[in-house]
């Protein structure tokens, strides 16, 4: 029991009772937590410059960070006219450089003491005395006997997240380096291994112990990268599991519906519309027919840009639902999308003899009660609806397709409980943001993948610009004129604050002030977020009508709005959204073949957003982007029309973790690999993964019990959608 990873933190060398309360508090209770609370930065020898360098650096036009470790050698507070700045004179063995802050100098007086060792990060700038010097610098407090060993022996130095609930019981960061120094030497050689041998020998892996001992106290970068391989491994690795369970379960174990194709309403309905569809929607198609001739239930992503015509192909699949006799649903993200589905759909089928329902929460009573009845009754062939859907009084007869349309709304948990509502039906999950190749292959991997990528034809491509705010005169004058051609205009402000009330009255006032200022010539309708639905409906059927020239709205229109004259949008604050969004709403128009315009307004000058943009992200560093992330979302949308292009920005720019819903996937988070850089790795687990579930879909076999039992103690919560689809 002594040498148990089940022991209480609290046992460990310079822990106590009391500061494991706090690691309590972060989620580190036992040893084991603590051997897995890893590192996220190192200080290494190779990477640090000497000061002399530095100022090298510099003379040759470096505008990089660097990093320099140094001991304080004075400080004082300098004040110059009402305001005042701290500079601290450090050295290292080359010379002098020194530090200065402008805020929070308090703070920074009590760190930097004489005689403390800190490793410093930032930008150097040479002042005009020939110093270097580091303005608000990221900086890192070593102990002397580490910044000793740090020189003497090439040690590379772990830097952990240090919570504030660690930092209230006096726990900086070489306390915690030592605190974990020595879970790491008593504890971590009773890990037990939880991935399988063969894996482990077959790419040279280092087995957990000694991975957990480097990924810590790394001798040598090598060793590091090579820690950091295995946890990056073993956890696409598991995931790629339970992709390939959830896969295996679908097409191999469940029953589904095998629907007959019958070529008869299919051509009458393609007859009946004004365009032939284009090769990518007819090779869709015919993806979509196989799956649902199949007896294993189709489970299929359909990606396509906005405006892509995705809706007339689930429809299709709609259509030979019903033909069979089934009954099919599509489920939508809000009421406004879920009624225009309502009305195209129904005007599409209005020559065949198919019963079309619409359910929304927002409904009267007795309509909602009538819309169950005849749900339940089999009256009901195409049902169309929101999340209403997945109450629990929404009885279907007779489901045999699943339709989910902008599938990034709905969270796994929601689809299955749609799916759930019938016998392993067929589901179609759509979706116009695009997913980026390693997300397909993980987080959306049990899911085969149809793609649009062409357009209709007759598209011409959207003119986005990006201009300043003193430019809206100008804007309104260009609304102007273009309504005398026809054109319709979205001006779309953002959501203010999380407040629906401030937001209500911010929407009110626009329109108010542009209705009675700049527009007060023209038709002017306003769309908010806190209108029934009933009322939104009509004012989106009163602005297709055109009995408004301009539509001010909220981000309610962001989803799937469909109205061809609509040519102009103009999107207020556009650097409060993110880029899948700006991309959303920019969808809103070029639906026709009139030329389309989008207008992004920003408080960020276009020239420096011009200037901060770069293709290629490798050349920014990670605190570059940061700071420029709005400029760089706003510069892309005006340079790239492709919504594939956008989603692999936006994976740049925002991580994976919250892009497309991922969070919500049934997925475990990814904590060490990085969808953006591993991709071969990802590839490489897939493969291994498949193959063992190929082989040995329950792991019954005496090799693949590791897997099993790792399964069982840390995937319990994902395995849960193994077996509901
Ligand atoms: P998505 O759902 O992919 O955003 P929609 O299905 O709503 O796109 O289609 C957008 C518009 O394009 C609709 O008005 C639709 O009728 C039209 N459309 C669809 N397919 C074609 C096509 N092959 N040629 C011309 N117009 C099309
Ligand atoms: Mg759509």
């Amino acid at each position: 029991m002594e040498n148990s990873l089940n022991t209480s933190v609290q046992y460990i060398k310079a822990v106590g009772p009391k500061r494991a309360e706090s690691f309590s508090q972060i989620g580190i209770n036992n040893v084991r937590d603590l051997l897995f609370y890893f590192p996220t930065r190192y200080l290494d020898r190779s990477t640090l410059i000497s000061s002399i360098q530095v100022l090298e650096y510099v003379r040759n036009g470096y505008e990089g960070e660097v990093t320099i470790v140094g001991e304080v050698i004075s400080s004082e507070v300098i004040r110059y006219g009402k305001k005042q700045l701290f500079k601290v004179k450090m050295k290292d063995k080359s010379g002098v450089f020194e530090c200065v802050w402008f805020q929070g100098i308090k703070y920074f007086k009590d760190s930097f003491q004489t005689g403390v060792f800190f490793a410093v990060s930032a930008k150097p700038v040479v002042t005009r005395y020939g110093h270097i010097q580091f303005v608000h610098p990221d900086f890192d407090k070593l102990a002397s006997n580490e910044s000793t060993d740090f020189f003497n022996t090439g040690k590379i130095i772990p830097f952990y997240r240090l919570p504030k609930e660690l930092k209230a019981k006096n726990i900086g960061d070489f306390s915690l380096r030592k605190i974990i120094n020595n879970a790491v030497e008593n504890f971590a050689d009773n890990l037990e291994e939880t991935l399988p041998f063969d894996l482990i020998n077959k790419y040279g892996l280092p087995d957990l112990v000694k991975a957990v001992k480097s990924i810590h106290f790394p001798d040598t970068i090598e060793e590091l990268n090579e820690a950091k391989r295995r946890f990056k491994y073993e956890e696409l690795f598991f995931i790629e599991i339970l992709v390939a369970l959830r896969k295996y379960f679908i097409k191999v174990i469940i029953n589904g519906i095998q629907f007959k194709i019958k070529a008869e309403p299919i051509k009458k309905f393609l007859n009946t519309l004004p365009f032939e569809l284009t090769r990518d929607q007819l090779k869709v198609l015919n993806e979509i027919r196989n799956d649902m001739e199949k007896k294993s239930p189709m489970n299929r992503l359909l990606q396509g840009d906005v405006g892509s015509g995705k809706t007339i192909v689930a429809l299709i699949a709609m259509l030979i639902a019903v033909e069979n006799g089934f009954q099919a649903v599509i489920m939508a993200p809000t009421e406004i999308l879920a009624n225009q589905h309502f009305i195209n759909i129904s005007r599409l089928l209005k020559d065949f003899n198919i019963n079309i329902s619409l359910l929304l929460g927002g409904q009267q009573n007795s309509k909602k009660k009538n819309n169950l009845k005849e749900i339940e009754l089999n009256k009901a062939d195409i049902i169309i609806g929101t999340h209403a859907l997945l109450e629990e009084g929404v009885i279907f007869n007779r489901l045999g397709l699943v339709v989910i349309d902008e599938q990034h709304r709905f969270g796994v948990a929601q689809r299955s409980r749609l799916i759930r509502k019938s016998n392993s039906p067929d589901v179609l999950i759509m979706t116009a943001t695009p997913i980026p190749r390693t997300l397909s292959m993980t987080v959306y991997g049990d899911l085969d993948v149809s793609i649009i990528k062409e357009m209709p034809k007759d598209r011409k491509t959207i003119k986005t610009v990006l201009r300043s705010e003193n430019k809206l005169k100008e804007i309104y004058q260009f609304v102007i004129d273009k309504s005398d051609e026809g054109y319709q205009t979205f001006i779309v402000y953002p959501l203010v604050e999380d407040s629906e009330k401030l937001d209500l009255k911010s929407a009110v006032t626009y329109y108010d002030n542009l209705r009675e200022g700049y527009l007060k010539n023209l038709n002017v309708g306003l769309l908010h977020g806190k209108m029934k639905w009933n009322e939104k409906e009509e004012i989106m059927k009163r602005f297709a009508q055109k009995e408004f020239d301009v539509l001010v709205s909220t981000t309610v229109i962001e989803v799937g709005i469909d109205i061809p004259d609509a040519n102009i949008i103009i999107i207020n604050e556009a650097q409060r959204f993110g880029l899948s969004q700006l991309h959303q709403l920019r969808g809103r128009v070029g639906r026709s073949s009139q030329q389309a315009y989008c207008i992004l307004v920003s408080n960020i000058d276009p020239k420096y957003a011009e200037k901060q943009f770069a293709f290629n992200f490798d050349f920014l560093s990670a605190s570059q982007i940061e700071k420029n992330k709005a400029a760089i979302r706003l510069n892309a949308m005006i340079r790239i029309e492709s919504g594939f292009e956008l989603s692999e920005i936006d994976l740049k720019l925002r991580g994976p973790g919250d892009i497309l819903g991922t969070k919500q996937s049934g997925y475990p988070d990814f904590k060490y690999a990085d969808l953006i850089s591993d991709t071969e790795l990802i590839i490489t687990a897939k493969e291994d993964a498949f193959k063992i579930i190929n082989d040995d879909p329950a792991l019954e076999k005496n090799e693949n019990k590791l897997i099993r039992e790792n399964l069982a103690h840390n995937y319990k919560e994902n395995l849960k959608y193994s077996n509901i689809a």
